[in-house]
């Protein structure tokens, strides 16, 4: 006889965790299933840690929706929780006259998204802000900002244990199958349980949970790609307050310069195909188109100042040379399954927007 529980959640990041809280507050018994032998240790933990005005997404995608919306419930939840998050601003700089149109690109989609607060700064006003910075035009988001992520998921814990939800580490999933009496589950040590509902916030290994969830039509379940990200940490003291972000590049946002929470500089993540979600290791000599791209708009950049830090993997469900996808969050409106919900292709915004999907996916299993 396996364990009947209401709602279980497959993953503690910072996804899994929001979604698990919504449904808690709703009044349901939620169990969260970790892999890990602590919460937030993929993804989540390897990101920029920026909270996102919603500026670049397509209009009307889920991407630019939720991290509108996403943004603005984390800055009220970060305010009455006291997690550590500031609302630095950044700017997007177009490094020569030739990018001016692409920045003005930028600006028409963000208004398109209801970010309604940037502004075009020509390259003087923007090195009043910013006297290291070369570029021939920015525009300044006000509404970015930073946050200690890691304060974020405990908050989201602790909300959903004050709600009779728990989360259960060293919890790998490894079948599961629809049932006529809602979602057989087996972990790795041999725990035998029965969801009435499911939701899949494993991250980069999502598309495999989902192949692997016996009785689900496959022609809903994507292609999983891997895109790494490598930051580079700065020695020494960084000239800048805000983030400052190159236009954006094909699958990324471009080399840019984020702050954490301590004060600390780091450039990245780049953007590198690899064939394994668990390729975390940062290539030294990857530092010299570093250099390169950080030197267009800080010329000022010192020899030897970028130190190998760490790296973070986009749980891309599109491939190389493909536009971006958006996030797909399927709900049984959309494959039939009543009480299944599947989060593919969580990629950045998906810490901004975390709050937001959580409401999304309550919705969509109300
Ligand atoms: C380089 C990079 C930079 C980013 N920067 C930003 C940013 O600045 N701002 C922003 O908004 N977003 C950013 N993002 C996106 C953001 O980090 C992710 O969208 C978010 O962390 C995804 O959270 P998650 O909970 O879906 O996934 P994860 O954090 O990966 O959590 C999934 C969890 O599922 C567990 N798991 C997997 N399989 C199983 C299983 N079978 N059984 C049990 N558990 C399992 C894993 O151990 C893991 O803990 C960035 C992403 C990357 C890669």
């Amino acid at each position: 006889m396996s364990e009947q529980v209401d709602c279980v959640v497959v993953g503690a990041g910072v996804v899994g965790l929001a979604v698990a809280r919504a449904l808690a507050l709703q009044g349901r018994e939620v169990m969260v299933l970790e892999a890990a032998e602590a919460i937030g240790t993929g993804t989540s933990s390897r990101n920029s840690e920026v909270i996102h005005a919603g500026i670049y997404y397509p209009e009307g995608s889920l991407k630019a929706r939720l991290c509108v919306e996403g943004r603005q419930r984390l800055y009220a939840y970060c305010g009455e929780r006291g997690i550590a998050h500031q609302r630095c601003g950044k700017l997007i700089v177009a490094t020569d006259a030739a990018q001016r149109g692409q920045l003005q690109a930028i600006a028409r989609k963000a208004e398109a998204n209801g970010v309604h607060d940037l502004r075009w700064l020509e390259g003087a006003e923007a090195r009043a802000m910013e006297p290291a910075l070369h570029c021939a035009a920015a525009l300044h988001s006000p509404s970015t900002g930073i946050i200690d992520s890691h304060a974020l998921m405990l908050a989201l814990q602790g909300d959903l244990e004050n709600a009779g939800g728990m989360v259960v580490c060293h919890a790998e999933v490894q079948e599961a199958a629809i049932r006529p009496g809602g979602v057989w589950l087996r972990t790795a040590d041999g725990t035998e349980l029965t969801a009435r509902t499911l939701v899949n916030a494993a991250g980069l290994h999502a598309p495999l949970l989902a192949a692997r969830l016996q009785g689900f039509p496959q022609q809903f379940v994507p292609q999983a790609f891997y895109a790494k990200g490598n930051y580079f940490t700065l020695s020494g003291r960084v000239p800048f307050s805000r983030l400052i972000y190159p236009v954006p590049e094909a699958a990324g946002l471009g080399v840019h310069l984020t702050l954490d929470m301590g004060g600390q500089a780091k450039f990245g993540p780049d953007v590198q195909w690899v064939e394994s979600p668990g390729d975390l290791q940062v290539d030294p000599v990857r530092a010299d188109a570093f250099y390169a791209e950080i030197r267009r708009y800080w010329p000022g950049l010192a020899d030897g100042a970028l130190v190998p830090g760490y790296a973070g993997i986009r749980p891309k469900i599109s491939g190389p040379g493909e536009a971006a996808a958006d996030f797909e969050i399927q709900g049984p409106q959309t494959h039939g399954v009543a009480g299944v919900v599947q989060l593919l292709g969580i990629e950045s915004p998906g810490l901004t927007s975390c709050l937001a999907i959580g409401a999304h996916v309550a919705q969509l299993l109300a």
